[in-house]
């Protein structure tokens, strides 16, 4: 009988040693493949997963880097190959036995953000901090692997007991939304009958369970360049075209776009980089913004007053512009047989003490992205939270996780397999 328990702490503390950032988790890839592969499953990779006409947010220098750091850190050429460029893995697994396809969907990436030095911080006085400096698993993610594995792990050991086929996905790039469209755009889940997701911590705690939560924001990222013509700023301004007092009001223009009434919105500008010296007229600005609504139609309308401002700021500037869509995710809301197995589940795990019905998740997942393509195709799909008692908030060089969380999450999962396809 395999020790479950142990594989969830231990694979979450490899993995929390080598954090790598959205597009780049070739090692983190390359470690759950050959999980997978020893555990019998068939693995899918590359553009089997991934459509790339809908890949947000790679870049292609990082990229190479992190193909760089997986070989250095011993992953075969041939694996890297397998890959095509792109990370993240699909597990398939076929009980041979009539039943439903079930899939699973858990996310792999970092957050750029530096572990913190303190010697109270778990990670540090156990001994297994990030190695790979200004970059850490401070959302989970690393929590959200090791269950999928040790998930992987427990169903083909009871292949025999179950029914029909799974299929486990392991998402690159949640961080920024830019992952999820992908894998949708593969097509690879659009024959599962249900699709579970989850996120550890956020805002519950330690035993407790939230079955829907509700607020997943509609999101678009966009980066916005404009382009002008450089000139003398003393001798002939006129001849310029200013980039830099382009992108400056766009922003304050962005910033004034009318609140929508039938739900809440969200616009932030997170970046503004512009300009080439102090005499020469800034011929080159990039702006990284995002806008979120409640509902898919609020974002949209948010994401075409932003359009209108860039289109009107570039004429009234003479200055020239290009946009590309850096991430999205969409509102979702679980299915009602899901939320119910969701339920029904979290009342039979020992370590489960609290199971909140909803709550507001205020924030954007792009599972959401996933959820609503597999409903599109007739299946069912939700996300839940499992809570976890955290030393700081995500995305911070402090957050920890009450690794008892993790066993609370497996056994929530190895529930549902159980109620789905015994
Ligand atoms: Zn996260």
């Amino acid at each position: 009988m395999s020790d479950y328990s142990s594989q969830l702490i231990e694979q979450r503390r490899i993995l929390h040693q080598w954090p790598e950032e959205g597009w780049t988790e070739f090692w983190t890839t390359a470690y759950i493949v050959e999980k997978l592969r020893s555990f019998g499953y068939e693995v899918l990779l590359g553009t089997k997963i991934i459509n790339p006409e809908q890949v947000f947010g790679r870049n292609v220098e990082l990229v190479e880097e992190g193909k760089k750091n997986a070989l250095a850190r011993g992953v075969s050429e041939e694996l890297i190959a397998e890959m095509e460029g792109y990370t993240g893995a699909v597990g398939l697994l076929d009980t041979g036995k009539e039943g439903p396809t079930t899939a699973f969907r858990f996310d792999i990436d970092c957050v750029c953000v530096q572990e913190t030095a303190n010697a109270d911080h778990k990670p540090n006085k156990e001994g297994f901090r990030s190695q790979h400096n200004g970059f850490m698993h401070a959302c989970g993610h690393d929590t959200h692997t090791s269950i999928g594995l040790t998930l992987a792990k427990w169903i083909a050991d009871h292949k025999d007991e179950l029914k029909g086929k799974f299929k486990i996905v392991f998402q690159p790039a949640e961080e920024g939304v830019r992952g999820a469209s992908a894998i949708a755009g593969s097509g690879i889940l659009d024959d599962a009958n249900y699709l579970f997701g989850s996120h550890i911590s956020f805002m519950a705690d330690s035993g407790e369970i939230v079955v829907a939560p509700y607020g997943l924001l509609c999101t678009s990222k966009f980066d916005v360049k404009f382009t002008g013509k450089p000139a003398h700023a003393g001798k002939e301004p006129n001849a310029g075209r200013n980039a830099l007092a382009a992108a400056c009001n766009a922003v304050v223009q962005m910033m004034g776009i009318p609140r929508h009434g039938g739900g809440m919105t969200r616009i932030n500008v997170g970046t503004l980089r512009a300009g080439e010296g102090r005499n020469v007229i800034p011929t080159h600005a990039h702006m990284a913004l995002e806008v979120r609504g409640e509902t898919s139609s609020i974002n949209d309308y948010m994401t075409e007053q932003v359009m209108n401002i860039v289109e009107g700021i570039s004429k009234g500037f003479d200055v020239t512009y290009e946009v590309s869509q850096m991430g999205a995710a969409v509102d979702f809301t679980n299915d009602k047989e899901c939320s119910d197995i969701i339920e029904n589940v979290a009342k039979t795990v020992p370590s489960v003490n609290k199971i909140i019905p909803d709550g507001n998740f205020g924030g954007s997942e792009d599972y959401s992205v996933l959820g609503r393509r597999v409903q599109a195709n007739g299946g069912k799909a939700a996300f839940f939270i499992c809570g976890a008692d955290r030393a700081a908030g995500h995305h911070q060089g402090t957050f920890d996780i009450d690794e008892n969380a993790l066993q609370t999450a497996f056994d929530m999962y190895k529930g549902i397999v159980e109620k789905v396809n015994k």
